[in-house]
């Protein structure tokens, strides 16, 4: 199997696997839609979003690579600073909802208002449209992919589907889009904050399956926050992962929307589309 996926390489120049690192910036809003309103220490732990977003900035800046951040729209609007500062060093600048909310409890016209105040805050902040939407804690239905395809979003990063892209048509007749398949395993929450592990445990685990990916020619898309991966200890092990995959010399580390492009370029063949895509989510 992996033979012939290395005769016909998945990803650009030879890369053997694609790593997407991702930071959603959720401010206060996601661990107030999470916690118990009571559990004052857990839902301000995400007052060190702006400590741990420089942190992890210097971290990229080190290593000379770009990833893609998903903002709160809301948490954008209040500190349109490091919204810049991640746009200016290169980082993609995608959407992750108004205020956290779970947007399968929102009606279809919340979560048209939820994407359109997203989209143009970030917008407004960049000077560049957003192209992709993680939303808050995994939840979604079928009207927010449509929405996303609606106003023109290359990418969503919502089902757990695989170890690839895959290419949706939530609507047939607008252009496609495609998933880029998260996971709890590449979460940092779970490490760090569900569990306290170590950042030796967190790195162990994620390059085991890194080499896994590499050798099928895979995807590996974390999911990190400021809040926990911009803290001292944690941050070693997106340093060592980085250090590992730098190494490798055969990872390809990119941007969601480039990742999206490059596989939107390549994979839009209708009967592929339909044997891949979620299309009923
Ligand atoms: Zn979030």
């Amino acid at each position: 199997m992996s033979e012939s996926r290395r005769a016909s390489p998945t990803w650009p120049s030879g890369h053997r696997a694609a790593l997407c690192l991702t930071f959603d910036v959720d401010g206060i809003y996601g661990e107030a839609n999470y916690q118990d309103p009571s559990n004052t220490y857990m839902i301000s732990q995400t007052e060190y979003d702006p400590i741990g977003t420089v942190r992890i900035l210097d971290v990229l800046a080190d290593y000379g690579v770009q990833t893609t951040f998903c903002w709160v729209g809301k948490v954008a609007e209040e500190r349109p600073e490091l919204v810049r500062r991640a746009h200016d060093a290169g980082h993609e600048i995608a959407m992750h909802t108004w205020m956290h909310r779970y947007l399968n409890q929102l009606t279809d016209e919340e979560q048209l208002q939820d994407f359109e105040l997203t989209f143009e805050v970030l917008q407004r902040i960049t000077g560049v449209a957003p192209v992709g939407h993680k939303t808050g804690g995994w939840r979604f239905n079928a009207t927010t992919h449509l929405i996303a395809q609606q106003i023109g979003l290359s990418w969503v990063m919502d089902i757990p589907n695989g170890d690839l892209p895959t290419v949706m048509h939530p609507d047939p007749e607008r252009p496609p889009m495609v998933n880029l398949p998260p996971s709890f395993h590449y979460d940092d929450y779970a490490f760090f904050v569900d569990k306290l592990l170590t950042p030796a445990a967190a790195y162990d685990f994620w390059r085991d399956d890194l080499d896994v990916l590499r050798t099928e020619g895979g995807l590996m898309c974390l999911t990190m926050h400021p809040f926990v991966s911009g803290r001292p200890g944690p941050s070693r092990a997106l340093t060592r992962l980085l250090d590992y995959a730098v190494d490798l010399g055969d990872v390809w580390i990119a941007r969601a929307d480039h990742i999206a492009r490059w596989w939107l370029e390549r994979h839009t063949d209708v009967d592929e589309a339909l044997g891949e895509a979620p299309r009923s989510e």
